[in-house]
């Protein structure tokens, strides 16, 4: 964490940021976030993160008192006051206080600084596993603080050798636990269309890439495809080689998720130079 952050309506240290132990933050698990990279000190891709952010909100029914453009100048000042070069920014809206302790109330908003570690080399290189789990996450298409279900499954994958959870039910895949998920076969690029976050990697890579199918998937073809990778800001694109006991492919990764990855990488430099 970086020392400066947004609460109460001013930049403050972070180590004095507060919430009351009432918030429906923390008694209810109610509440909004999301998290975008800078780059360069530029935050990568802004404007889309904060439709989504504004767009979360308005869906839980949050009051946000920033307009577009004064989130972000705090976000600039943030920036700026942490001299956050590389890192990542998150942004947080509790659910606030309530009478009745159940419906939402005035929610809260922060705005951290964090540095970042993304996953490491040989992760990229060779591939990671996934677990799968029958789920699928509530209200997917907003970006609510409600982890809770991968945060106690966590114990289980690190114990298995997985990277994390692939969530599928009645036989369709929907995301991983922070990442969305593409299969290729046959040259064909294909992802998920529903029960899912419309991550601001997945809409990118999509725009990168030329044979795209936007539709459900199943298991079944997850395992038969040629090659599989999840995408996430904090991950960009990690090849998956393995499904429990699984391999994908040939349990390489692939030179289809390679190649946009690379693809990505010269999209985010000219971006953010
Ligand atoms: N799906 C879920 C459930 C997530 O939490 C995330 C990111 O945190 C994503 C997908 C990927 O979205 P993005 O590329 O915007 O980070």
């Amino acid at each position: 964490m970086k020392p400066f952050c947004f609460a109460d309506g001013q930049i403050i240290p972070t180590e004095s940021a507060t919430i009351h132990p009432m918030d429906l933050g923390l008694i209810r698990g109610y509440g909004i976030f999301d998290f975008f990279r800078t780059v360069n000190y530029k935050a990568l891709f802004l404007d889309h993160y904060l439709d989504r952010f504004i767009a979360s909100a308005k869906k839980t029914y949050l009051s946000l008192d920033y307009s577009r453009d004064e989130l972000k100048g705090i976000i600039q000042e943030l920036i700026d006051k942490n001299d956050l070069k590389e890192g990542g920014i998150r942004m947080v809206l509790s659910g606030g206080m309530s009478e009745n302790h159940f419906s939402p109330g005035k929610g809260k908003l922060y705005i951290f600084a964090e540095s970042l570690i993304f996953p490491s080399q040989q992760k990229y290189e060779q591939g990671v596993k996934l677990l799968s789990l029958e789920y699928v996450r509530p209200i997917a298409e907003i970006k609510t603080t409600n982890y809770a279900l991968a945060v106690w499954h966590s114990a289980q994958w690190k114990q298995q050798g997985a990277e994390d959870v692939i969530y599928h039910l009645n036989g369709y895949i929907s995301e991983s636990s922070r990442s969305n998920f593409f299969i290729v076969k046959d040259g064909v690029i294909s992802t998920p269309d529903r029960h899912i976050l419309m991550g601001i990697t997945r809409k990118h890579i999509l725009e990168l890439a030329e044979n795209v199918e936007v539709r459900p998937i199943t298991m079944q073809e997850a395992l038969a495809a040629d090659e599989a990778f999840i995408t996430s800001t904090t991950k960009v694109l990690l090849p998956v080689t393995q499904i429990d006991d699984l391999k994908i492919g040939n349990g390489k990764t692939g030179p289809v998720s390679l190649d946009l990855l690379e693809r990505f990488k010269k999209m985010e430099k000219e971006l953010c130079g």
